[in-house]
């Protein structure tokens, strides 16, 4: 059984509340947040994660998402780190990454480089005035340019920015530019990712936001080429790198155990072989203030879990793998599953592994979808 894990903290502050982002975030001017006693909960709550998991010990990555981790005061953080620190050992090579805004100061990356973080993850969208706009988001263009200038100029060389498609008012040359300005700068990681109407936003009232469904191939199609042609790796669904992929993300795709601490964020600790602990902590920032609870989460189909992760990565799925991190039931169902499919044009079946072909990466929903009735229809025979 593996010791290793990786560790998440969520924040869950914003400037605002996009209107089409389903993540736990709250907007401050509504949520006033509390850093101070929030870092307090933080470190209990690692300290209780720790205490649960004590055989957890390999600290492999450490990410700061949200919400807007950005605007966590750096003293604060330092706080944080440090019990980190005295509970784990935290290597020269950890991944540490933090989500922030294009608002935030290179003084700022500055202070937060010096305690740890090396890696950061820029939420900028695009680099168009009304797109920034229609998406509502806080940054303007300039904001876009001027942080990858702020990252050059402190001397990060491990960051990735976050480019969206597939909204009615881009067209594909604007999503080419985003992308063409996007990867002329010295990137290392590109998420690039279709807008996606999420029930309970904003976005979900409003469809003719989205393209239409030839216009957003052409859109994937054109920058997917210019993708390429840049040299980054296709890795994930929505991930692209140059050199270093992800550690933390491929960690979860790899189905690997994690201990998430902060309002909402959920963990996954291997107790045994084969038998996985699911929790989650409180969701609302005022419910976690007060009295933050650790919950059992008991309704996770361990076998859909594992394909929506596992599927995200494009490298072959063996069946010992599989039979190795599954209950015997769920390896079982998906081994079963596989073995009566055929290769064809979204998956290549081999005897002891399969793989996604380029056309099933962009159609694991539907593969998802087919696992499913397959299985109730096997569980309605037994
Ligand atoms: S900044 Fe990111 S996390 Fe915050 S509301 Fe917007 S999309 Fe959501």
């Amino acid at each position: 059984m593996s010791s290793s894990f990786s560790l998440y903290i969520h924040i869950p502050w914003c400037w605002s509340k996009c209107p089409y982002c389903d993540f736990n975030a709250y907007a401050i001017s509504t949520h006033q947040p509390d850093f101070e006693h929030y870092t307090l909960q933080l470190i209990a709550d690692l300290k209780r994660s720790q205490r649960h998991a004590p055989f957890l010990t390999e600290l492999t990555s450490i990410y700061l998402g949200g919400g807007t981790p950005s605007l966590m005061p750096p003293y604060l953080l330092e706080k944080l780190f440090n019990t980190i620190r005295e509970l784990y050992y935290w290597h020269t090579q950890l991944e540490v990454t933090m989500e922030i805004s294009p608002k935030t100061q290179a003084s700022y990356l500055s202070d937060v480089m010096r305690l740890g973080v090396n890696r950061f993850s820029v939420g900028l969208q695009s680099f168009h005035p009304d797109v920034l706009k229609i998406l509502g988001r806080e940054h303007h263009a300039g904001e876009s340019h001027a942080i990858i200038d702020s990252l050059i100029q402190v001397g990060s060389d491990n960051f990735n920015i976050d480019l969206i498609y597939g909204l009615a008012a881009q067209s594909p040359e604007m999503v080419v530019e985003d992308l063409r300005l996007g990867l002329s700068a010295p990137i290392e990681h590109l998420s690039w990712y279709e807008l996606m109407l999420e029930p309970n936003t904003q976005f979900a009232k409003k469809p003719e936001l989205k393209t239409d469904q030839d216009t957003l191939e052409q859109m994937e199609e054109e920058g997917m080429i210019l993708i390429e042609e840049s040299g980054f790796k296709h890795y994930e669904v929505s991930a692209y790198y140059k050199n270093r992929p992800s550690q933390h993300n491929s960690h979860y795709w790899k189905y690997g155990d994690y201990i998430g601490i902060g309002a909402g964020a959920h963990s996954k600790i291997t107790l045994k072989p084969k038998q996985t602990l699911r929790l989650y902590k409180t969701r609302y920032p005022k419910d976690y203030l007060k009295s933050p609870k650790v919950l059992v989460d008991s309704i996770a189909d361990e076998a859909i879990d594992y394909l929506m992760n596992r599927l995200r990565l494009f490298t072959p799925i063996t069946f010992h793998e599989i039979e190795s991190c599954l209950p015997n039931q769920a390896a079982d169902h998906i081994i079963k599953w596989v073995n009566q499919l055929e290769s064809d044009q979204l998956l290549i079946v081999n005897k002891e592994s399969f793989l996604l072909t380029k056309r099933g990466q962009l159609l694991i929903n539907d593969l998802l979808y087919q696992f499913q009735q397959w299985r109730q229809r096997i569980i309605k025979q037994v």
